[in-house]
């Protein structure tokens, strides 16, 4: 019962058309998307693809399921440099076919803005989608790879590219007692 949707690809705005969906119980809608993303308000954009597709389970609720997929500049949380990592990010989300009544007779829905944010009366936003999925995938501490040596704390030179020949500089209580003893030898 899947039938194929083509997308019109505009920034901002790609949408899964679920008419069809939530008049009929078993019926599923998928679609490819593209387009680009913005993380967060005043950050980086990124050009992702993905799929997704809306189920009407047993005439209750409508579910999307899908995955995106796109390559975002980080920065090395070691050696401070900036590399391109690839993300794949699942998203899934449901609403009640009542709450698709409800929005469109313009009345308020319990579940508020969760829903609201991704949900209106025939469709899923899944710029939203998109963009909630690949920022919870995004890593706390960015590597530009495992074993990435980091930066020396003296000079701080990337000891991935160079070596250096820092050595701790000694402790200060020690220089004092080294003074101490040469004082006694002499
Ligand atoms: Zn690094
Ligand atoms: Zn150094």
């Amino acid at each position: 019962m899947a039938e194929e949707q083509k997308v019109q690809i505009a920034p901002h705005f790609v949408r899964l058309d679920l008419r069809k969906v939530i008049n009929h119980p078993g019926y599923t809608a998928f679609t490819e998307f593209e387009t680009d993303i913005q993380l967060w308000e005043g950050g980086q954009w990124v050009h992702v693809h993905g799929e997704a597709s809306g189920t009407n389970v047993d005439g209750r609720y409508v579910l999307v399921t899908g995955k995106v997929v796109g390559v975002v500049e980080l920065e090395c949380s070691r050696c401070l440099t900036v590399f391109k990592q690839e993300i794949e990010a699942p998203f899934e989300a449901q609403c009640d076919i009542r709450t698709f009544h409800l929005l469109a007779e313009g009345l308020p829905v319990d579940e508020g803005e969760e829903i609201t944010a991704i949900f209106d009366s025939n469709s899923a936003d899944l710029w939203e989608l998109s963009r909630q999925a690949f920022v919870l995938q995004l890593p706390m501490r960015p590597l530009c790879r495992e074993d990435c040596k980091g930066l020396c704390p003296y000079c701080g030179a990337n000891l991935n590219e160079t070596t250096c020949n820092c050595q701790p500089p000694a402790d200060p209580r020690w220089a004092a007692l080294e003074a101490l003893m040469e004082r006694f030898k002499s």
